[in-house]
């Protein structure tokens, strides 16, 4: 056998970072077709330098309204990906997968241990109430800055409303303060967010210099390449408008093709401003994009293979390509938009790309050592605790004169033996004390792991769970994956398989 056929033969599976994880079970043989969103899928920014360009075109727009608030900054470290923002209370909040809050802030400030529980202790997060935004994407992260920034400003009395012009703001308020709510505040900072995004000001800095904005990746093209020649329709589905869908593909993907082939060459259908979640519900009609100027053409029936169009639908491009929505794949960044109501309501098979997953995983692995150690002082805890238990028991029996007591043991030795224990308990503590803080601080000092509150999986780690088939780092990973992989869920997901086999540990 050649050298090159036995290193294949010998191919390990790639490394964490670059795997596809699986929620359910997934044959990539069986998808026909796969659809991806645009922005922070096919094509990742630099979080942190698009998100503080949007934020100075928020801020523009809010001391265009009369905010005094030239002053602010964006930090990238207030808000994170799958946090969740209590609107009316002006907080911001880390759930755990039940709902139940396991940190807070209030503007920007972490709330004490006692103000988070005297605030949450009897509430669930429930995101289908209007009160909980819960942060979809990264192009969330500057509208949250910006709140909690604000709420800080309106609590120490520094906005009113005489000095503002907003549309949000009733300056009839009953309570003849004119101070906004937070709720105000909010929708003034959404609807500017909003603005921002649509008008053509910060999209055309994009586009003059995707440089400095625009993460590249030269193996996608590759991937895509490999899944299109096993046979797969491979589909753009973008909010995004035309020219800088256009823009932003070009610069990430010509420069990869060979000579004389775009991005397009890579695409059986362009589909742009699809307006998701409203693509996958509504039965929104489609237009031909024309040319490169962008000048559009009612459809009427069928979209044709090869051409880019405007709006449309998700029935509309599965009756297109003649594939049945389990038969086909989306993939996206938006947990919303692009996972939870394709897959809900089409019933369309579903990937999360989820970038941050990198960065968690290293730094679980670099954790591992202090996380062995954790473990191992918990099982010490677990133990202590449980025999701390059976004395206690018997200490009852012999004072209340009922059921089995070993032999010997009196009433005096017992709490004498307690005592030690409870000592003993004492110290480990503070030995779990700070593991388990270093533990919670990984990532983000502030909002710790992004998939994990604790031993538990986050609120974000069980939307995931719900709404995402598989998930992935970024779109590149198919290629160490490949289009015939057939992805497993695992088997251990149950308090009781935790052990090395996958049953109860000794
Ligand atoms: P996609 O991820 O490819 O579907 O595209 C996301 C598009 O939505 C980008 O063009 C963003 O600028 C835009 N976008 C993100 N957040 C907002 C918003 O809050 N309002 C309007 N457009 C947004
Ligand atoms: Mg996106």
């Amino acid at each position: 056998m050649s050298d090159a056929l036995s290193a294949l033969e010998r191919a390990e599976l790639p490394p964490p970072a670059r795997r596809v994880f699986c929620n359910r079970t997934l044959n990539f043989r069986g998808i026909e077709a796969i659809g991806f969103d645009m922005d922070y899928t096919l094509v990742h920014y630099h979080v942190h330098v698009w998100e503080q360009r949007a934020y100075e075109h928020l801020k523009r727009r809010l001391v265009a309204r009369g905010f005094p608030i030239e002053h602010l900054e964006f930090d990238p470290d207030i808000a994170a990906l799958g946090l969740i923002l209590d609107v009316p209370r002006g907080n911001l909040v880390k759930a755990n997968r039940f709902g139940y809050v396991k940190r807070a802030a209030h503007g920007t400030r972490i709330m004490s241990f006692e103000d988070q529980r005297a605030a949450y202790e009897r509430t669930v997060v429930d995101l289908a109430d209007a009160r909980w935004v819960f942060l979809n994407t990264l192009f969330s992260l500057s509208e949250a800055c910006m709140f909690a920034q604000l709420v800080d400003l309106l609590d120490d009395g520094k906005l009113h409303v005489q000095r503002l012009s907003s549309p949000g703001v009733d300056p009839a308020d009953p309570a003849g303060e004119g101070v906004m709510s937070y709720l105000q505040l909010y929708e003034v900072v959404r609807r500017s967010l909003d603005a921002t995004h649509m008008e053509g000001e910060l999209k055309a800095e994009i586009i003059a210099a995707p440089e400095q904005y625009v993460q590249l990746d030269e193996e996608l093209p590759l991937a895509l390449k490999d899944l299109r020649a096993a046979g797969k329709k491979l589909v753009i589905i973008t909010n995004s408008e035309w020219h800088y869908t256009q823009a932003m593909m070009s610069y990430a993907f010509d420069r990869y093709m060979p000579d004389g082939q775009t991005w397009r060459d890579l695409f059986d259908l362009v589909i742009v401003a699809a307006r998701k979640p409203a693509f996958f519900t509504e039965r929104m009609p489609a237009f031909e994009v024309l040319d490169e100027a962008g000048r559009l053409f009612p459809v009427q029936g069928k979209l044709q293979l090869g051409k880019a169009y405007l709006g449309g639908n998700a029935r509309l491009v599965e009756s297109s390509l003649g594939i049945p929505g389990e038969s086909l794949l989306f993939v996206g960044d938006h947990i919303f938009a692009d996972v939870n109501v394709s897959k809900s309501v089409n019933r369309w098979r579903t990937c999360l790309v989820l970038r941050d997953l990198e960065g968690e995983l290293e730094a679980l692995e670099s954790f591992k050592p202090v996380q062995r150690e954790l473990s191992a002082r918990m099982h010490d805890k677990e133990l202590l605790e449980h025999r701390y238990s059976q004395m206690r028991i018997a200490l009852q029996r012999l004072e209340h004169g009922y059921g089995p007591v070993p032999q010997g043991v009196t009433i005096g030795s017992l709490r004498a033996r307690m005592r030690e224990l409870r000592a003993e308990l004492v110290a480990l503590d503070e030995r779990i004390g700070p593991l388990a803080r270093k533990s919670g601080e990984l990532v983000s000092p502030r909002w710790g792991l992004l998939l994990r509150t604790g031993n538990d999986k986050s609120h974000l780690a069980r939307q995931i769970e719900r709404h995402a088939d598989v998930y992935t780092s970024r779109v590149s990973n198919f290629l160490y994956s490949t289009p015939f992989v057939y992805l497993r869920s695992p088997r251990g997901s149950l308090p009781h398989d935790s052990g090395p086999e996958g049953g109860v540990e000794d």
